[in-house]
């Protein structure tokens, strides 16, 4: 019988394999991909779906159209358990699927643990559909009255959501109060210029940024963050953009792992314990180099996969991953400008949001060969 290779998740470090998948049924391999959704959406992108710059079929790639256009099988469902011994996956619909070859792009979500009640009330930023159905609620609700409207978690992702959510309410009938809690420091690890001008350009619109120890959020309930300080702030709306932790399906199936629970991978993007398991993207953690959590690995990501997918099952030599030098970074800030920075390089204005717009497009025309411009906004099909 033909090799089996089992393609689980279609994050941003699968697309290359995902668009070539025909090289590798037309060698004869059987190729099964596994996804919760037909649809995969780009992160990059979110926050301007929130605010109504991107509709939701600018952002996402069909993923069932390509898996199934190329001759693979497509599953929907979630893998819940690995069992490296016998080469199989479980879903959560039940079924097992064997493999001789596997590759997890199963991405991360937001852990609220302990800190967030379950409410309709609080949004975590991921999954990215998320911010889609936020935006229409929204949108109905300051129809109606005045919003309460708070972020919490002070990263990229806390500033690009606060920025945007402030565009989505600019100019409607009701006025929105938005509130960032930006943890112990905004923009933290960005060079202080980026993070000033990123300040400057929120509490010029009339976000209200709190931060420093004591602005931190303790517990998030229904209606109200209680803060560290014994302050509470009241929402109608929280939005969590608080980290991301990579998928537990890792952990809780015995493989080795990194400390953040990411599946732990060699240089060739390959399990150290397991050579016919592969990974990328957020759900894996590098040995000795654990990457930061952002869609520029998983993107670099893509050939050295393809290369080393397909060296594996014909037996040929793998590549390395080479991370590359540092990243730039661009920041929506929702009013047609953007703060980009690279290293202690900053630089702020309308162009940097061309730039972001420019790169984002770009890698959207890719990887959208699946007809997804003329399909209609809303849940997947
Ligand atoms: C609001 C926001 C904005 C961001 N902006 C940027 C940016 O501009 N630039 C940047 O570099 N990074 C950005 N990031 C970070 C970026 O989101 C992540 O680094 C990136 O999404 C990682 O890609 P991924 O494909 O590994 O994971 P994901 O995007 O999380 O994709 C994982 C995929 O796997 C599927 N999946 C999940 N669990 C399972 C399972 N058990 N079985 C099968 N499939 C599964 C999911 O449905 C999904 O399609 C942003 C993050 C957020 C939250």
């Amino acid at each position: 019988m033909a090799k089996q290779l089992l393609i689980v998740g279609c994050g941003h470090a699968h697309l290359t394999v995902l668009l070539r998948l025909a090289d590798f049924t037309g060698k004869g391999y059987r190729v099964t991909v596994v996804s919760p959704d037909s649809h995969h959406y780009y992160s990059g992108m979110g926050p301007g779906v929130l605010s109504g710059i991107y509709q939701v079929r600018q952002i996402r790639f069909h993923v069932r159209k390509m898996a199934e256009q190329r001759g693979a099988a497509f599953l929907e469902g979630r893998a819940v358990r690995i069992d490296p011994g016998g080469k199989s996956i479980l879903l959560d619909t039940g079924r097992e699927v064997d493999y001789d070859i596997v590759s997890f792009n199963t991405g991360s979500g937001i852990p609220l643990d302990a800190l967030a009640a379950s409410s309709e009330r609080i949004i975590p930023v991921k999954p990215i559909l998320n911010l889609y159905a936020a935006r229409l609620r929204i949108e109905e609700g300051l129809r109606e009255r005045d919003l309460k409207l708070t972020v919490v978690g002070g990263g990229p992702a806390g500033v690009e959501i606060a920025a945007n959510v402030w565009r989505l309410a600019h100019g409607t009938p009701h006025r929105a109060e938005i509130t960032l809690l930006g943890g112990s420091k905004v923009l933290g690890k960005a060079p202080e210029q980026a993070r000033n001008r990123a300040l400057l350009s929120l509490g010029k619109r009339g976000v209200r940024v709190l931060e420093g120890k004591d602005a931190r959020a303790l517990q998030v309930a229904e209606r109200e963050i209680l803060l560290q300080n014994g302050n509470a702030v009241l929402h109608d709306l929280a939005f969590m953009a608080l980290g991301v932790k990579p998928s537990a399906i890792f952990a809780g199936s015995g493989l080795p792992t990194g400390s953040d629970g990411g599946l732990l991978v060699d240089s060739f993007l390959r399990s150290t314990a397991h050579p016919a398991i592969f990974g990328g993207g957020d759900c894996i953690s590098l040995a000795g180099n654990p990457l930061d959590k952002v869609g520029v690995y998983a993107v670099r990501q893509n050939p050295v996969l393809y290369h080393n997918l397909m060296a594996a099952l014909e037996g040929s030599e793998p590549v390395r991953f080479d991370p590359g030098g540092s990243y730039l970074q661009i920041l929506n800030m929702g009013n047609g400008t953007g703060i980009l920075w690279k290293n202690s390089f900053v630089w702020d204005g309308r162009a940097a949001f061309l730039l972001k717009d420019f790169i984002d497009r770009r890698f959207m025309r890719k990887f959208q060969v699946s007809g997804e411009l003329s399909e209609p906004d809303g849940e997947s099909s």
